[in-house]
């Protein structure tokens, strides 16, 4: 039920983690203006993972099954060796997902998931302020300053800005650049037609999974994205990039050098490849606090929790930092109860999404073994073992799994609020 108190938030980026929160603070009763640095809106890349903790929430938004009609739902995950392609950990994914977690996992095209959030946010009403860039915030107003333009006010602030955040900047009141992780990704899409071509790839082309490669210094994931029409691929590989370049098109015969040593097969895939685009991967520092102590202001998603990639958790984390906003806002029955509520969101959220960047990082040292003992024995615990607790492949770990996977943020909300208001819970 939406709360009767209601409050004005500007949300600052247009992002999936500021989309996700307009949804949900909207639901929950307030009124919510975004505004977003770029004059139209839209996003970059191709294909996005979407996990059962993120598709569970877009579920209950009502909006899953406009994305389930492009998505592909992926059959399994399949872990190969980079030597020779052969498999070290098959991991069935469909049906069991939605058997033990109630909602799928999918694989998307990142302008769609992007757009079907936008359109849900206009259809709840929030007003879009577009080609303003954020400079800096007033904590006490509380506003935020914009590039050429007058402050814009609200009750409520929330810096959804990504990782390149001013909004972060404004919280720690220093500059706090992103930092190199030291890995870089080709970002590649081919068309599936080619691929149907060879014999190998028809597999590929044609069978929904999340596939991926464990290598040397680096690794691949691959999947179908546009009901089939395209697969989608991310290679991580050591960062070599000069150091003022961020993003910047790939050299393919550069990237043939560097797979020289790989499965043929996968090389007869990057063959396919008509060109590529590589993007440093960087991450941000872990913040003592997310949120101003006037209780007026948050951040949230990569602004705040900036991760590798490798688990495919980045944007599922901040669509669960929305979602539970909103869950809580929607109790809050004054500013001094959005204040409190503000102080739930951090003790709640904090230690998850800060294990998820420590995991992502860890499973890179996993997934990047060089040849030798160390990486014989990832591979023997793989193929010769049922998933345990700390088996290699993380997401068939059935521990971690479940606490990826098996999160309801709504559940664990509620009973921090009913603890807050029994006056159990410590802000
Ligand atoms: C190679 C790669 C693969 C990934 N794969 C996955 C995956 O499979 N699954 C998954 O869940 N996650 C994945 N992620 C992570 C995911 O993309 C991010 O975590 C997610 O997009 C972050 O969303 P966000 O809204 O927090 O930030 P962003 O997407 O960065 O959005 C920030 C928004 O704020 C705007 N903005 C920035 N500065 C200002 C300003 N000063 N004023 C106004 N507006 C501003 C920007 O224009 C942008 O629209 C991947 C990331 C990478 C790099």
């Amino acid at each position: 039920m939406p709360s009767s108190f209601s409050v004005d938030v500007v949300i600052v980026g247009a992002g999936l983690g500021g989309l996700a929160a307009a949804i949900a603070i909207t639901r929950a009763g307030h009124r919510v203006t975004i505004v977003e640095r770029a004059p139209e809106l839209g996003e970059v890349g191709a294909g996005i993972q979407v996990p059962p903790n993120s598709a569970r929430i877009l579920d209950r938004w009502g909006i899953l099954s406009k994305l389930r009609i492009t998505a592909m739902q992926p059959e399994h995950i399949a872990i190969r060796s980079y030597r020779d392609g052969s498999m070290l950990s098959l991991q069935k994914l469909r049906p069991l997902m939605d058997e033990i977690y109630g909602s799928p996992y999918l694989h998307v095209h990142r302008a769609t998931f992007h757009k079907i959030l936008c359109d849900e946010a206009r259809r709840l009403g929030v007003e879009f302020q577009l080609g303003l860039t954020v400079t800096g915030v007033d904590f006490d107003k509380p506003a935020v300053k914009v590039h050429g333009h007058k402050d814009i006010t609200a009750h409520f602030i929330l810096g959804a800005d990504g990782l390149k955040s001013a909004c972060r900047e404004a919280l720690l009141g220093r500059p706090d650049p992103p930092h190199s992780s030291g890995d870089m990704a080709y970002r590649i899409v081919i068309s599936t037609d080619a691929m149907k071509e060879h014999k190998w790839l028809v597999h590929l082309a044609t069978t929904p999974a999340f596939n991926y490669w464990a290598g040397p210094g680096g690794h691949a994931v691959g999947y179908l994205i546009d009901g089939g029409a395209r697969f989608n691929m991310v290679i991580a590989v050591v960062d070599d990039l000069p150091d003022d370049v961020y993003s910047a098109k790939g050299d393919l015969d550069e990237m043939h050098e560097r797979f020289k040593n790989w499965d043929p097969e996968f090389r007869n895939m990057l063959r396919m490849v008509e060109e590529t685009s590589v993007w440093r991967l960087q991450n941000s520092i872990e913040m003592e606090s997310w949120i101003h102590p006037s209780g007026k202001f948050a951040l949230l998603g990569d602004a705040c929790h900036a991760t590798l990639p490798y688990l495919a958790q980045g944007a599922a984390q901040a669509v669960e930092d929305g979602a539970m906003l909103g869950a809580l806002f929607e109790k809050a029955e004054n500013m001094s109860e959005i204040a409190d509520a503000l102080g739930i969101y951090e003790r709640l959220r904090k230690p998850r999404t800060t294990r998820v960047v420590h995991e992502s990082t860890e499973y890179r040292a996993i997934m990047h073994m060089h040849d030798g003992e160390e990486q014989r024995e990832r591979d023997r615990l793989m193929t010769d073992l049922e998933p345990f607790e700390g088996y290699p492949n993380r997401w068939a770990d059935p521990v971690f799994q479940k606490y990826l996977f098996g999160y309801d943020g709504d559940i664990v909300a509620a009973e921090a609020w009913n603890q807050y208001k029994a006056g159990k819970e410590q802000i």
